[in-house]
Formats: structure tokens, C-alpha cells, sequence
């Protein structure tokens, strides 16, 4: 009975509060002046009688991880971000780019390159052709080395650049990248990095940039705090001392915004407050893999980088040759599923990791919370750099002014590489050629810009030219030359009868067609893509290369139960002439060749009758894998026929080989509409669609991952299909369904596998069990009556603000 008491005068406390806070809050709640009538901005945005773009203030919050938002919501002490977002517009998250590490992350916002096209892949790593280190240990980690100064590292155009390039101001106050030894390529207004300079003599530096006249006046300003990332590495995501630097970074917007308001510049200027990664717990003394265990002359065989703390360790050997890596490499595979090495070519295509000769060619992909060192480390209780699918990795975006939507919505999380685009229409400056999709972000904005150039990047290419009979019937190239040639692989039976199935009506292809490729063919600008039909599936076969660019099929919904006919009995396809076919040719020239297998690329098993599954056995629908690959491609055929039995709409297939990398791979890509009868009424917002590029010839860690951590690890984006594919998919969905579609991220789709790795503790579970320790007890009836005033004083608040709202 004692704590009754103690409760009921926290209770007290707590409705004076609310009331309180509610009387605050019904002035401060009020965007307006935020949304301030655009002519009164006409004085200041005015340049020779035109009316020109508000200036693009961003502001980067080191290491701000977007659930941080949440917990400032709880303090309510600042009243910054809050505010901006509230009037504004914010994202669920910012995905940052790999590794979940500072420099290459606030360099990837400003040129919307990934880390390989930009140079600075890493804060450890090694130039072959420069013959240098670029090093910046976690201990002792400064912005002012002289590697951040020189100008060799840093490849590619950040926006200021581009700026000033085409005749506009540019600034920036300590944004990695700024202060380089480079007049050229530096802002026009910068400043030498000094972590010294306190936040508040930085902003009121901004201030003076955003009041300078016209032409004088920057378009883009960049401002870079390093809080709250320090207090989340020293102390750990979870600490009050986190809290401590939310509230203070929070506090510096607040002061900035006031400043602004004073000087009139509020609601004249567009403002974005982003950051670059996330921070996640680093538990101590354990998820340690300490490479010395594995490999004993590993400090003298491999330079291991950013290896102190090893959350983001990459490894070159000193002799790297191959004889060499798979030494190293095959001492450290499979010991753990949480600790994956990989060749850099293999690395999951996602992270754009391995086109740049200063990466590593051994990388780990580490699971959340997993570390990778020497023998001795830098341990601190927060860390980051990890796979950026991890929420604990998310960034944050919150953007306010004249040029964005002010309805404090919550849109998706998108990628930090879409920015460049986005901040280059602001600045209304050309953007360089970048990583980002044109239009991927203008959901953001008030109004949609009319034109997206980048559009349309291919024409279809609609072939079905090979000859039709006086019957209209399809003549086959089959004849004594193609069935001498046939090779060992092809051995399958070409009795003319097993191919009556190719034999289609002009009109009745056109309609398989349709119901196979419901998006539209895939557009491209390669000449000599064939596009053959039968009953189950639909291929584009490149007769250049000789090989299959992509079969697409819609999976019937009576698919074949009997596994009768499926032994491999690949035979030649009787549509197409010798010389437009490769695959003996191929695997004749391929040294490896004894340890190759074909695979189907539409899987037999798929096919609607036991006749017709003999169309799957041709050579235009092989492709050759690696042995160890094969029970993954058996597994994902088996997932594909258990998710078509289990939901009731349609399920569409498109999948090809991916050869613009040293890596050969598979691009699938399964797109669903819930609309059971057809997929081509499917709402666009209804479209469900996960994509993968999967290596098929691992070099390490071949088969020992489960199947759906290797789906999980091999998860792409459309966009990345589209690139490795060369092909341009939903051709035919309108431009700005497309672009929906594409900035769909890989977290939004679970159709063959969940994207979300297994949660790890969070501050929201600590919340949970933090309430289930502190339920309020009703059981006094005078405390009871302070909850229902307390409950009241909730409501009124809420009224009172959707009032304030209203108005
Ligand atoms: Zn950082």
C-alpha cells in the first residue's frame, strides 16, 4: 500500500504536465511559420527580377540512427526535428550504402555514387596503383588526416561541384569531402576541419551564408555535426548519454530554426537533417571471431583493414594471387553462418562492393552484432558498419521548405545514393551521371516536376521472325546438320514428335506471350534477342552470344505432380539454327567444364501437363551452374511451387543469366498480384515484387548456407536487375508506377524470403519489459480517479492539437 501514494503523486505530476505541455504546445504546434505565403520570399529569392530556387540547407547528425526520432518524441525537452518533420516531410529510414561507415556514406549523399565509383570505399584500405594506404584507424580516428585532405582519394562529383560548375555558390561547413586540397573542386565557401569549433559558432556561420546577397548567396550549404555518433560508440546505442546528445543535436536545430525565423528566412529555404548510418550494441567478449584462431600466419600473409573493432574487415592477402585467397579463404568458410567470407566478385550485388581495385579481394559479410579481428581489439560498446538490412543501421531523413510536401507524412525508406538527383533539381543545377534513379524521390516534393528524363531507356524488342508455313504454322530450323552436331550434353531424344509443343499459331503465341510476360517484353538496346514461346514459358534467347537473355513464366496454377519425366534429357532446340546456339561450344571452350551442370531456367517441374514438360528440356532454357549451386536452385524451384499453392493470386517468374561480372549469376526476380484471376489487371500499388542476384559459382562458402540465408544475403533491387540484366523491366507500367515500383526497397517484399534478419535486442524491447515492471496499479480508488482525469487530460490535448491543426 505504501508505493499507492507515490504512484498517485506521480500521477498528479504527470496530468499537470500533460496539461502543461498541451497549453505549450497548442502555439508551438502550428506550422505556419514554416508554410509562409511565397511571395513574401519573393525579396529574398529575387536575382536580377527573377524569382530564384530557395537555397538547400543539409544538415548531416553523425551516426543518428532513424528510431532516434522516437526516442526524442519521448524526452520532448527540444523541440527541433520534431517540429521540421511535423510541417515537413520525413522517411521511414535512410538506407545508408555498405559499409554502414562514415566517409563513405557522407560522400555517397553528395556525388549518389556507391562507395566503388567514388573511391572511398572503406576508413582502412589499400590503393594497388597509388601504391598508398588510406587509413583512418578507429582509435585515434580524425578528420583532419592528411588522407581527408588529399585530393587523389576522393574520385567522382559531389553536388558542390556540380554547383559551381554550372555557375551557382556552393558551401560547406566541415561535410567530409569539402576540404579537400583542391580549388577546384572544393565549394566556394569551406573551412579547414577543426572538431573543436563549437555546434553553435557553425550555425551561425550558416546563417551568414543563407543572408549573403544575391549572386553571392550559396544554393547548397552543407553542415556536418559529429553528434550523436561519439557518445553512441563510447557508450552504446542504449545509454542516457545517447539521449543527452539526441537532445543536444536536437537542441542546435531547434536554435537554428529560431535563428532562421528571425531572420526571416523560415519557410523561404529548403532544409533536410539526415545522417549517414545507424548504431547497434556491440556485446563484449562475445560474437568475436578472432582471425589468428583460423589461420596462424595471418599477420604475415593478409594486410587485415579496419580490423581493430572488425566490424567492417576486409582482408588482402600479400601475395594475392588466387592460390593464395583460397588458402586464407577456405581456413575461414563455413566455420560459422554468421561469418561469411567471400570472394569480392561473389559479394552480394547489392552493396555494389566490388568494382574498385581499392577493395579488398577477400570481404566478410558479417551477420549484425558479429565481429572479425586479428587476435587483439579496440573494443567499444556501440558500433556500425554492418549489412545496411539492419534496422539498427538506418539513417535518418527528415526534409522542410517551400519545395517539399508539408504534410509531416512518413514516406518509405529509400537509399541515400537517390539524393544527389533530388538535391541537384533543388539547387536546379544538372546533375552528373550518378548511382540514383531520376524521380526516385519526388514523392517528397510539393509538386511533382513534369518531365522525368530519364524515362524510357529502351525500346521492346518484339521478335518472333522465325518463318511461319502456308499453315501459319512455325517451320523448324531442325534438320540432319543440327542433329549430328547435337554435343554430349544435348543427348535428349529430337524424335520430331517431343516438339509438336513449339509448333503455335501466330495468334495463340501472341497470347502466351501475354499471359507470360504480363509487364511487357524487356526492353533493350542489344540487337539479336529472339523471343520463342511455348505452352509454360517464354524465352528471350540472344542469338549473338548464343545464349538465353531472360525466360519469364506465369506458374500455372496445375502444375505437374509426377517427377516421371524429369530426368535431364537436355536436347537442341529445333527453333533456332546451329550457329545461334553456344552451349557446346561453351562448355567445350570452358576448362572447368567437367564440373559444370545445366540447370533449368524455367523449371520442368513447373510445366501444366506431363507433354509439355518435355518443352523445358532444350538447350535454350540452360544455363550452367556450379554443383554446389544446384541445391539452392532445387530449393528455390521447391519454394516457388509451395508459394503458388499457398497464395491466390498469380505468381510471375523472370529470371536469366547475369554475366557483366567476373561472378557468373542468376537475376530472379518473382512478382505477385493478389488478384487471383489476372495478372495483368493487377493494381500497381498491389504488385508484389522480390528480386535476387544469385552467384552460381561461389568461390567460398559454396554450400554450407542455409537456403534462405543465401536468398537473404543475394536480395537485390530492381534497378539492380535492370542494370546487370540490361534490360528494362515493366515496360509496361506508366513512368511513375515504375518508378514507384522501383523505389520500392528490398525490405518492402517477403515472397521467397523474409528480409528482415532476425531482430536483435532493441531500446524497443527494453521499453516492453521497462512497462511490464511499472504497470500502473488501479487498484486505489482516489489514484484511479487521477488515471481518468489523466486519461481525459490525453484526450484534450489531442483534441486541442487537431484543432490547432484545423486551424
Ligand atoms: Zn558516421
Amino acid at each position: 500500500m505504501g508505493a499507492a501514494p507515490t504512484y498517485c503523486a506521480l500521477f498528479s505530476l504527470l496530468v499537470a504536465t500533460n496539461l502543461a505541455l498541451s497549453f505549450h504546445r497548442a502555439t508551438d504546434d502550428s506550422c505556419s511559420e514554416f508554410h509562409v505565403d511565397q511571395t513574401q520570399c519573393q525579396p529574398y529569392l529575387s536575382l536580377n527580377g527573377e524569382t530564384t530556387k530557395p537555397p538547400l540547407l543539409v544538415v548531416s547528425l553523425d551516426g543518428f540512427r532513424s528510431d532516434y526520432l522516437g526516442r526524442l518524441a519521448e524526452t520532448s525537452k527540444t523541440n527541433g526535428l520534431l517540429r521540421l518533420a511535423r510541417c515537413g516531410v520525413k522517411a521511414a529510414s535512410m538506407i545508408p550504402v555498405f559499409p554502414t561507415v562514415t566517409l563513405p556514406n557522407h560522400y555517397s549523399i553528395v556525388t549518389g555514387l556507391y562507395p566503388e565509383s567514388h573511391g572511398i570505399v572503406a576508413h582502412e584500405f589499400y590503393d594497388p596503383e597509388l601504391g598508398r594506404n588510406f587509413s583512418l584507424p578507429a582509435a585515434g580516428f580524425s578528420f583532419s588526416d592528411s588522407n581527408l585532405l588529399d585530393p587523389v582519394w576522393w574520385i567522382g562529383e559531389p553536388i558542390w561541384y556540380t554547383i559551381k560548375r554550372q555557375g551557382k555558390k556552393s558551401a560547406a561547413f566541415f561535410w567530409p569531402g569539402s576540404y579537400i586540397d583542391d580549388s577546384v573542386r572544393r565549394p566556394d565557401y569551406w573551412l579547414p576541419y577543426d572538431g573543436k569549433v563549437p555546434f553553435q559558432q557553425r550555425i551561425s556561420q550558416v546563417i551568414d551564408w543563407l543572408q549573403l546577397p544575391q549572386p553571392k548567396r550559396p544554393s547548397f550549404i552543407g553542415l556536418y555535426l559529429e553528434e550523436p555518433d561519439g557518445s553512441g560508440h563510447n557508450n552504446g546505442p542504449l545509454s542516457p548519454l545517447v539521449d543527452e546528445q539526441i537532445q543536444n543535436v536536437d537542441h542546435q536545430i531547434e536554435l537554428l530554426l529560431n535563428s532562421m525565423s528571425a531572420n526571416g528566412l523560415l519557410g523561404c529555404v529548403d532544409i533536410i537533417i539526415l545522417s549517414d548510418h545507424g548504431m547497434a550494441s556491440v556485446p563484449l567478449d562475445e560474437n568475436v571471431v578472432k582471425l589468428e584462431d583460423m589461420v596462424k600466419d595471418i599477420r604475415s600473409s593478409a594486410y587485415c583493414f579496419d580490423c581493430a573493432e572488425g566490424l567492417t574487415p576486409t582482408l588482402l592477402p600479400v601475395d594475392d594471387s588466387q592460390r593464395e585467397r583460397d588458402r586464407i579463404a577456405s581456413n575461414v568458410e563455413c566455420r560459422n553462418e554468421d561469418v561469411r567470407i567471400y570472394d569480392k566478385w561473389d559479394f552480394p550485388r547489392r552493396h555494389h562492393y566490388a568494382d574498385s581495385r581499392r577493395i579488398s579481394s577477400l570481404l566478410f559479410d558479417l551477420s549484425i552484432q558479429w565481429r572479425v579481428i586479428v587476435g587483439t581489439e579496440d573494443y567499444l560498446p556501440g558500433g556500425h558498419g554492418w549489412d545496411n538490412i539492419y534496422p539498427d543501421m538506418a539513417a535518418l531523413f527528415v526534409a522542410q521548405g517551400p519545395s517539399f510536401r508539408h504534410d509531416g507524412a512518413t514516406v518509405d525508406s529509400f537509399y541515400n545514393i537517390e539524393l544527389y538527383n533530388l538535391m541537384c533539381l533543388l539547387a536546379d543545377v544538372e546533375p552528373a551521371p550518378n548511382n540514383g534513379t531520376w524521380g526516385a524521390l519526388h514523392h517528397l516534393l510539393a509538386k511533382t516536376p513534369p518531365e522525368l528524363p530519364d524515362g524510357k531507356d529502351f525500346v521492346a524488342a518484339y521478335i518472333l521472325d522465325y518463318p511461319l508455313n502456308s499453315q501459319g504454322q512455325r517451320v523448324h530450323y531442325i534438320d540432319d546438320q543440327k542433329r549430328r552436331r547435337v554435343c554430349d550434353l544435348l543427348s535428349g531424344n529430337n524424335d520430331p514428335r517431343r516438339n509438336l509443343g513449339f509448333n503455335l499459331t501466330d495468334s495463340y503465341a501472341k497470347q502466351l506471350v501475354v499471359l507470360h510476360v504480363p509487364w511487357g517484353l524487356p526492353g533493350t538496346n542489344k540487337s539479336g534477342v529472339k523471343v520463342l514461346v511455348s505452352s509454360d514459358f517464354v524465352i528471350g534467347f540472344n542469338v549473338q552470344d548464343g545464349i538465353p537473355s531472360w525466360v519469364s513464366y506465369t506458374v500455372s496454377k496445375s502444375i505437374i505432380e509426377s517427377n516421371d519425366s524429369l530426368i535431364p534429357s537436355w536436347r537442341a532446340d529445333p527453333r533456332l539454327r546451329v550457329s545461334d546456339v553456344s552451349i557446346c561450344d561453351r562448355l567445350k571452350e570452358n576448362p572447368q567444364s567437367s564440373s559444370l551442370l545445366l540447370a533449368p531456367l524455367f523449371f520442368p517441374r513447373l510445366s501444366s501437363s506431363l507433354r509439355q514438360s518435355t518443352d523445358a528440356w532444350v538447350e535454350t532454357n540452360a544455363i550452367e551452374i556450379s554443383p554446389s549451386f544446384e541445391k539452392y536452385w532445387e530449393d528455390i524451384e521447391a519454394m516457388i511451387v509451395q508459394l503458388s499453392a499457398n497464395l491466390p493470386g498469380r505468381l510471375n517468374i523472370f529470371v536469366g543469366p547475369v554475366r557483366d561480372s567476373p561472378s557468373p549469376a542468376i537475376f530472379l526476380v518473382v512478382s505477385y498480384c493478389p488478384d487471383p484471376v489476372e495478372l495483368l489487371a493487377c493494381f500497381e500499388n498491389q504488385l508484389n515484387v522480390q528480386s535476387f542476384i544469385l552467384p552460381t559459382h561461389l568461390h567460398y562458402s559454396r554450400d554450407c548456407l542455409s537456403t534462405e540465408r543465401f536468398l537473404r544475403s543475394h536480395l537485390t533491387t530492381i534497378r539492380d536487375v535492370e542494370r546487370a540484366s540490361g534490360f528494362n523491366l515493366f515496360q509496361s507500367l506508366l513512368n511513375e508506377a515504375k518508378v514507384q515500383l522501383l523505389r520500392r526497397t528490398i525490405l518492402a517484399s517477403s515472397l521467397l524470403v523474409d528480409p528482415r534478419p532476425s531482430p536483435i535486442q532493441t531500446f524497443g524491447s527494453m521499453t516492453k519489459s521497462f512497462r511490464k515492471n511499472h504497470a500502473i496499479r488501479l487498484g486505489n480508488p482516489i489514484c484511479f480517479s487521477y488515471w481518468i482525469f489523466g486519461l481525459f487530460s490525453v484526450i484534450f490535448t489531442a483534441v486541442l492539437n487537431n484543432l490547432n491543426a484545423a486551424v
